[in-house]
């Protein structure tokens, strides 16, 4: 179809609802109103046009010729962002200038970067939190193969086998670099850190200083997770002293652990508070169908958390679901070094999933600056140390540095509140870096970047 044109100049405009993204030989550009996705590979006449189009003075809009859509590259590709709804041609004489165009700017992070804005906005910061879990210990008796492993991929309990720094257990050591642009951090050693013979609970006493200023802000939810909770020490201190705050809160508990504690467990007010179990596989049937029997009696809030490490466990969980009725569930892939093709299948990116998931523009420019999967929340570890994402370097130890240092540090130059994918390698020369979703813990465990189905196949 050619394009009918009543003079020779024409104002080319891309909507502001319509995302461009060029790299060198690739172009994405994504309609967030239809979902509808273009791309074009190696054509230097449409790589000119959209790098024009993207330039901050030009708002979106060009100047094209009639010479210019005779050829039928720019033609055809002008007619693909017509049909497309992403924007339009018009005629130069039907408008008294160039037309303007509101482009949107994020500005989630301005006014935080002075020392001075940091003591001005030193009330605010702690609005940013959103969630914060404690491992409260890392004692455990049972043995599950998961237990060194699963916690860095999803919320998972763990014994200090797992988390403790140095730690030798890798889940497989070739993929234990995540290759990430930006300069990596040491983990810095502390006096603190105590050896991984030992078992580890946080210190009561530093945990309710540090987490005094919290009283000012209700917005954050807690997790309590550890090794076995019930074993802390000062189990029940503890969890008065946290109903203080009215925030919610859940409880993490392996279904291994849960047998011997569910008394306890009825203590917790899971009537009101959120009450997690994990089943991972294979099961010690009897103990499970036990848990779940005893709970069902009660009113609580309940989630199922299954691990997953194959097809046949996906297809156990599901039977499971349906024979005690599990209303609340989910299902975490567990990577287990081996089971590639169950990511390949079931957690790898295609273009069909970006379509799905259809991401608005906010959430598009969001990601450009943050990491959603993080930003908010923080782990703290049985010996004090705090986290960001659990696979990052630590930020402190809750004796050394205050909620709100740790929370202004992650949100001006934070290394897991504030990566991108686009700073991850290879992503960070993909044109599809703005629709993939935020990087994950998977990425970092399988040391990978590109966990989908595209790159290879957009790869010119
Ligand atoms: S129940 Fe949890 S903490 Fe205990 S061994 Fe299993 S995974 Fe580790
Ligand atoms: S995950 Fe794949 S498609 Fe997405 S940005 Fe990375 S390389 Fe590109």
């Amino acid at each position: 179809m050619a394009i009918k044109t009543k003079n020779n100049e024409y104002w080319f405009y891309i909507d502001t609802d319509s995302l461009i993204s060029v790299k060198e030989k690739a172009f994405v550009i994504y309609n967030s109103l239809n979902g509808k996705i273009l791309e074009y590979y190696n054509q230097p006449e449409i790589f000119k046009i959209l790098q024009e189009l993207t330039l901050v003075d030009n708002l979106g809009v060009i100047k094209l010729t009639d010479k210019d859509l005779k050829n039928p590259i720019i033609s055809g590709f002008c007619r693909d962002i017509r049909e497309n709804h992403m924007g339009d041609l018009i005629d130069v004489l039907l408008s008294a200038g160039k037309p303007k165009q509101m482009i949107p700017k994020l500005s989630i992070m301005e006014g935080y970067e002075t020392p001075s804005q940091k003591r001005q906005t030193r009330g605010n910061i702690l609005e940013y939190l959103s969630r914060l879990t404690l491992y409260i210990n890392d004692f455990c008796e049972e043995t599950c193969h998961i237990c060194n492993g699963a916690f860095k991929q999803f919320p998972c309990c763990t014994s200090q086998r797992g988390w403790h720094p140095q730690s030798k257990v890798h889940i497989i050591n070739k993929f234990k670099h995540f290759p990430n642009l930006e300069s990596s951090q040491k983990t810095k050693s502390s006096p603190l850190v105590v050896q991984s013979s030992q078992n580890t609970q946080l210190d009561f006493d530093q945990l309710k200083m540090f987490l005094d200023n919290l009283r000012c802000t209700s917005s954050w939810e807690i997790n309590i997770n550890g090794g076995n909770i019930f074993k802390y020490s000062k189990f029940q201190e503890l969890i008065a002293f946290l109903n203080s705050f009215k925030v919610n809160k859940s409880f993490t508990i392996h279904y291994r652990n849960a047998i011997n504690h569910l008394e306890e467990i009825k203590q917790l007010n899971c009537e009101i508070h959120t009450l997690i179990i994990l089943v991972h596989f294979p099961l010690q049937e009897p103990k499970l169908h036990l848990v779940i029997d005893y709970l069902k009696k009660e009113k609580f809030v309940m989630e199922y958390h299954f691990i997953i490490e194959s097809e046949t466990d996906f297809q156990m969980a599901e039977k499971l679901v349906q024979q005690y009725s599990l209303q609340s569930t989910q299902y975490h892939a567990f990577f287990n070094g081996e089971n590639f093709s169950m990511f390949e299948e079931n957690v790898y990116v295609g273009r069909e999933d970006i379509i799905e998931a259809f991401p608005s523009l906010k959430e598009i420019y969001t990601r450009q600056f943050v990491n959603p999967t993080n930003f908010g929340s923080l782990i703290i570890l049985p010996d004090g140390r705090v986290h960001a994402n659990i696979n990052d370097p630590q930020l402190g130890y809750i004796h050394q540095r205050s909620i709100y240092d740790l929370v202004y540090d992650e949100m001006v130059k934070g290394t897991s509140w504030r990566k991108p994918r686009k700073n991850v390698r290879p992503c960070n020369s993909c044109a599809f870096n703005k629709l993939c979703p935020p990087i994950t813990n998977y990425n970092y465990v399988m040391g990978k970047g590109d966990l989908c189905h595209i790159k290879n196949e957009c790869s010119p």
